[in-house]
């Protein structure tokens, strides 16, 4: 398969590509497309034959459930059982933007999308690109982010060629995303809510709504074999580039020490103001205080880890405050979970 990459530099002039993606969603393709999060691989969520081409374009194990996008609130009634009261809180606040909210879900949402699970995760998003997309379609969009299976999902549509060319129709290419990382996913669908994947809606956020919020506990902790996750997404292993991750739990001070006397090849992931400390190959990785700067490149640093053929990398360990944890939690994973403190 061809797969043809439009650039959209304006909605008005490039309606038609919008057109043309559109009519590939309606037939039954796959369109990769920019979100305000990471770019997605969107399919129409309605049509159980599209939703199983995304799984196999990605190599996406099957009971990793996907995120429906749509594009007005009307079209959420179709797809959940009931909005709890306080939810409509939320979507005022929130919505269109970077969350995603678990609901009890309808008949109506294929078995693949949702991997069994009685819910429905379900997204509006705010970039322009990504609402003309689902608007122009006429259908909600599933979509997971546009990469393959396990590696860092795409923050640019030069990331999504570099994993898709050749497995999809085609890629709307909107520029760099806002945030760099995926979207918060609170699940609502029981008695108290639950933060199942931190992002940029964070958890004090989520708590001025909910101020009984559980983090689940796969955000931060490595699931036991067998134990039941309540995202699925979260056991597996993600975001992760060829080189090994270490993360170091120290001051700034100590893991240049650190770093700086290791006898290996290695580089550093470093934070722009730790650079002078350190005497290693350095690729940046936003400013320690600024969670948020650290989001927007985190995905792409991991993958120019593989570009510079790294084969050994260090990272110090990053506030787990606001936008922090969503920064955290996607680090965690790059490095298999292995962490090491600095007394
Ligand atoms: P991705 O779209 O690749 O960012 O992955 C979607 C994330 O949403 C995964 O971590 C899924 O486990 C999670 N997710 C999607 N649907 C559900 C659901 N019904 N219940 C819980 N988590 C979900
Ligand atoms: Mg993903």
């Amino acid at each position: 398969m061809q797969t043809k990459c439009f650039r959209i530099a304006s909605l008005q002039q490039d309606a038609a590509y919008i057109q043309q993606a559109a009519g590939v969603i309606r037939a039954g393709g796959l369109v990769a497309f920019p979100t305000e999060t990471v770019y997605g691989l969107g399919a129409n969520a309605l049509d159980e034959q599209a939703v199983k081409k995304i799984f196999l374009a990605k190599g996406r194990p099957q009971d990793n459930p996907l995120i429906v996008h749509i594009s007005s609130l009307e079209m959420l009634s179709p797809l959940v059982k009931e909005v709890p009261q306080k939810a409509n809180e939320l979507m005022r606040r929130y919505w269109p933007g970077p969350l995603t909210i678990v609901m009890k879900r309808t008949e109506r949402i294929p078995a693949a999308i949702s991997a069994g699970l009685d819910t429905v995760a379900v997204r509006f998003p705010s970039n322009p690109i990504a609402k003309a997309l689902i608007e122009a379609s006429g259908v909600p969009i599933a979509a997971p982010s546009a990469n393959l299976s396990g590696s860092p999902s795409p923050t640019t549509a030069y990331h999504v060629m570099q994993d898709m060319d050749g497995r999809i129709e085609m890629v709307l290419d909107g520029g760099e995303c806002e945030f760099g990382v995926e979207s918060t996913v609170v699940s609502i669908a029981g008695d108290t809510a639950h933060l199942l994947r931190p992002g940029a809606v964070t958890a004090e956020m989520l708590r001025e709504i909910y101020p009984d919020l559980v983090i689940s506990k796969a955000v931060l902790d490595k699931l036991e074999d067998g134990q039941k996750a309540e995202s699925p997404g979260m056991k597996y292993k993600h975001y992760a580039p060829k080189a090994h991750v270490v993360i170091v739990d120290a001051s700034a001070q100590d893991f240049a020490r650190f770093v700086n006397t290791c006898g290996e090849d290695v580089y550093v992931l470093a934070y722009e103001e730790e650079v002078p400390g350190i005497q290693k190959p350095c690729i940046t990785v936003g400013y320690y205080n600024n969670p948020q700067t650290q989001a927007h490149e985190l995905f792409k640093k991991l993958r120019e880890l593989d570009e510079v053929g790294a084969t050994k990398a260090y990272i110090r360990a990053p506030r787990q405050d606001g936008m922090g944890l969503a920064v955290y939690n996607r680090l965690l994973r790059a490095a298999a979970f292995e962490v090491i403190t600095l007394e």
